[in-house]
């Protein structure tokens, strides 16, 4: 049956997620493998979590609150900011959406450093606009090349901090500079998904740039600290003005009811958020050390996950971890084919990763 769609639709490459463990436990007919390819976290979900979404059950007849009035109250609190700069999402992939939808046009650009986080090209090309890619150097954004790379038709520049998937960041001072450089009415959007983890005290903080006179969006996530992936929530802080235009294209009940409970609740979780951190900054430091002890090139990172150079196929290398019970991320379709991501997991996790490579490599 034929049916007309706009080019600018047919020509998105669809997003490749990780698959989910059971599928690829029934594909490959294995049991009780890891998963350390999505950046999930080694802990599960938050306790609190997770209760204050049992106690919400016996009120799902009800619609959520479409402001989410007492997590955007939290949130602004926690935060600092006014509660109408805030915008939730179901999952900040969905904030991603709302900021094409509202800034983009056919024929506008956004400038996105490539490799980044594959979602900013698939909803800039849904609006119609141009990706324009800025390379990495050495691993890293290169922040005069995104200067370089911004012209007329320049409405939005996504940045990712630190990056998806290398785990590097972009300094404060080479931040705020590149900003403040920036021609005028150029919304930046600075993607902080795993800016709870970072520990280099230099590394760069939206929230604390929010006075330097250039539209900017923070945009963060439940998915990766808190353990919230498979509840869906996101949002981002930005000036108001730009917040009352996202409110106009979002859909009434983006966020709902269960996942504002569990939000609020992980809010409040601080020894969750904690165990976390000191779970996965121990899981980084002991892979980093493994790996050095068997000369398994690997990148340096302020994020949950990073990079090993496998120096052969990372696909074949993903196949065979995969036989071994390891699920890693094969980097090929995102220009680095002998490269794969990991995150840190469990200690034993971490064990079963170092023990496949060895095997593997
Ligand atoms: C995981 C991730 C997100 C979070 O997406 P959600 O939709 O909030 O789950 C956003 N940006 C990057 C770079 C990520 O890796």
């Amino acid at each position: 049956m034929p049916f007309t769609v706009a080019e600018h639709i047919r020509s998105i490459a669809p997003y490749v997620p990780g698959k989910p463990l059971e599928e690829l436990e029934r594909e490959y007919g294995i049991a009780d493998s890891v998963k350390l390819a999505s950046n999930e976290n080694p802990l599960g979900p938050s306790p609190k979590a997770v209760a204050a979404i049992g106690e919400a059950l016996g009120r799902l007849h009800r619609y959520p609150d479409g402001s989410a009035f007492a997590l955007t109250r939290k949130l602004a609190r926690r935060l600092q900011v006014g509660p109408e700069q805030i915008v939730l999402g179901n999952g900040s992939d969905e904030i991603l959406g709302m900021l094409s939808r509202v800034l983009l046009g056919p024929g506008d650009e956004a400038v996105m450093p490539r490799p980044s986080f594959l979602m900013y090209e698939i909803s800039v090309r849904s609006s119609g606009a141009v990706p324009v890619f800025v390379p990495l150097k050495d691993l890293a954004i290169d922040l005069d090349r995104v200067a370089d790379a911004v012209g007329e038709r320049t409405r939005v520049v996504f940045l990712c901090n630190p990056n998806n998937p290398t785990g590097s960041v972009i300094d404060q001072k080479r931040m705020s500079d590149f900003l403040s450089a920036l021609p005028e009415g150029i919304v930046v959007v600075l993607d902080e998904a795993y800016i709870e983890f970072v520990r280099d005290p230099a590394a760069a903080r939206g929230l604390a740039l929010m006075d330097i006179g250039r539209p900017l969006v923070t945009l963060r996530t439940f998915s990766k600290a808190y353990g919230l992936a498979g509840l869906r929530v996101g949002y981002a802080v930005m000036p108001a003005e730009l917040a009352q235009l996202l409110h106009r294209v979002r859909m009434p009940f983006n966020v709902s009811s269960l996942a504002q409970a569990g939000a609020l609740a992980a809010l409040d979780d601080q020894a969750f958020l904690n165990k976390t951190l000191r779970q996965v900054h121990k899981g980084i430091d002991d892979l980093f050390e493994a790996l050095a002890e068997r000369d398994i090139a690997c990148f340096p990172t302020q994020a949950n996950f990073f990079l090993i150079e496998v120096k052969k196929s990372a696909d074949a290398v993903f196949e065979e971890m995969l036989k071994k019970g390891v699920i890693v991320r094969s980097m090929s379709a995102y220009g680095y084919p002998t490269y794969i991501r990991v995150n840190a997991g469990a200690d034993e996790e971490n064990r079963r990763l170092i023990h496949a490579l060895e095997q593997v490599l």
